[in-house]
């Protein structure tokens, strides 16, 4: 669905993910389609749902499309187990169990799948429920019923859902949906670093199948805009620990980074060099984010058994190891390969992380950046990015005059371009005030805009529809209406003379005509003809 609509719920002109970028060429709601699909043609054979739709409607969730709490996506799909999250693990314990004879009914203990029990099941887990951080118990989640009726229980379910996230410390969850439940086991451990013990399922050796790199052949060669995009970029590893709201790559490939060798990554460049169309330049060399490779807890046993959401947030924890050193050192070793001529990093870069490395940002200034660096503050306005659980813009800014400056010794002219995003939860119209007012202070107009969409599960998603902060559980502003997100988006926007009437009409909804005008102070220049007229 987020790849057919937009914020404002129009569609899209292009589809990324189809040859041709052509619209309308998949089912919406396609994992419950094609799961339909393969029940009618292949009666007796199990169903594994799996991938990015799957894990994120895994519990009942709520579904910007339909303005609707829906059920998890396992009763729709009417599918045998559900992998949630990075799927190796999973997929390869069911297969290799199945192989050896037990039937898909019987794979109840699987880390990271999720299957629907029935009353009988649920009565026995609801009566004994955990009640313990420490307890191994089922934690037993308001039921659907009560979250399609009652925002503080989804909100509660939103909260209790993401404190069970990390696979040292995650305990089953149970939600029931009227006579029947879905029961989630703990979520799969990380895939090890590197190569690997023998016998453990480890990054490299993932990265090491055969993969042909390329689109199906049934495509004909039909450029696909998603894989033009990542066709030669390379993925050093793997989760996030930022913990940002709005984002869902923590739900799907969890908080512990886990990372390739540098053997392995060289191989994987070796065979982009013999692929015919490659040319010398890596277009990226990154993951969920540009640079959080070998980034870890100081100790496994900490990791293990700690409860927060966010190594980063609302600072630097003193346990987490920043270390950039053996990101510098592979980002060396991949210019020094024969072949390579350029090696850009267009991930997203953790400025709070990078700002504790004067050498890598030197390193990426100097050498990885084609004239402009993407980075991502988000907004400006400290009420927000709490809600955002990003760093404070002051971060950014010592980022911002680290980058310039190694730009300046480099003897490049370089700049960031910073990423907004309007109408998140906690963004009044004040508060986009606020953030345009900083943009023209500072001379930035930036040209990437995103209007917020709640994405399936995200903590943020949680609080547009409850207007409730799922972790404090106290009350949130949200603009929920169309209409007031496409104002906020236009204050963004400001400097462009589209969307002036937009924004003349945002700020006097806010009482702040005074920044219409032709002075210095103003953001909008006044209407050419008197209103009205
Ligand atoms: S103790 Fe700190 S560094 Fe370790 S996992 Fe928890 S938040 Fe992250």
């Amino acid at each position: 669905m987020l790849n057919r609509l937009t914020a404002q719920k129009k569609n899209r002109g292009e589809d990324q993910y189809s040859p041709g970028g052509r619209t309308s060429s998949r089912p919406d709601r396609a994992t419950i389609v094609y799961a339909q699909r393969c029940r009618e043609a292949y009666p007796d054979v199990p169903i594994v749902l799996g991938g990015i739709e799957a894990s994120l409607r895994r519990i009942a969730h709520y579904d910007y499309w339909s303005d609707k709490v829906r059920r998890s996506i396992l009763f729709d799909a009417k599918a045998d187990l559900l992998v949630f999250g990075m799927g190796e693990r999973p997929i390869w314990e069911v297969a290799d169990r199945m192989r050896r004879g037990e039937n898909v009914s019987q794979l109840r203990d699987v880390r990271g799948t999720a299957y629907l029990v029935k009353n009988d099941e649920a009565k026995r887990h609801e009566a004994d429920p955990a009640t313990r951080a420490a307890d191994r118990k089922t934690v037993v989640l308001p039921s659907y019923e009560e979250v399609v009726a009652d925002k503080k229980a989804f909100a509660l379910m939103s909260r209790n859902f993401q404190l069970e996230t990390n696979p040292g410390n995650g305990r089953p969850l149970l939600q029931r949906h009227g006579d029947r439940a879905i029961y989630l086991n703990p979520p799969a451990l990380p895939l090890e670093d590197g190569e690997g013990a023998a016998g453990s399922i480890a990054m490299d050796e993932l990265y090491d199948l055969p993969f042909v790199r390329a689109p199906h052949p049934m495509y004909g060669g039909e450029k696909i805009p998603a894989f033009e995009t990542v066709k030669h970029s390379i993925v050093l590893m793997r989760g996030c620990f930022g913990g940002c709201t709005f984002c869902s790559i923590t739900e799907h490939e969890g908080r512990v980074i886990q990372n390739r060798s540098k053997a392995s990554v060289l191989r994987e460049i070796r065979a982009l060099r013999r692929q015919g169309d490659f040319r010398g330049t890596i277009t990226d060399l990154g993951g969920p984010t540009a640079n959080m490779y070998s980034l870890k807890c100081k100790s496994e046993e900490i990791e293990s058994k700690c409860r927060r959401l966010s190594c980063v947030h609302p600072g630097v924890c003193e346990n987490l190891k920043t270390d950039h050193g053996p990101l510098i050192e592979l980002m060396r070793s991949v210019r020094a390969e024969d072949g390579v001529k350029h090696v850009f990093i267009a991930s997203g870069v953790r400025y709070d992380l990078a700002e504790l490395s004067p050498e890598y940002v030197s390193e990426l200034a100097a050498h990885h950046v084609g004239g402009q660096l993407s980075v991502a503050p988000e907004h400006v306005s400290p009420r927000v990015l709490e809600k955002m659980k990003k760093p404070g813009i002051e971060s950014y800014e010592r980022f911002q005059n680290m980058f310039a400056c190694a730009s300046k010794d480099a003897g490049k002219e370089q700049y960031d371009i910073p990423y907004f995003i309007s109408g998140h939860p906690g963004s009044t119209m004040e508060d986009m005030i606020e953030l345009a007012l900083w943009l023209k202070k500072n001379g930035k107009r930036p040209r990437q805009v995103q209007d917020f969409i709640p994405t399936p599960m995200s903590m943020a998603a949680c609080m547009y529809w409850t207007g409730i902060d799922p972790l404090t559980m106290t009350p949130v502003y949200t603009a929920t209406g169309l209409r007031e997100k496409k104002l906020q988006k236009a204050l963004l926007l400001y400097w462009n003379p589209e969307q002036w009437d937009l924004a003349r009409e945002a700020l006097r909804e806010a009482g702040r005509g005074d920044l219409i005008g032709r002075g210095p102070q103003a953001l909008v220049p006044p209407e050419s003809r008197p209103r009205g007229a």
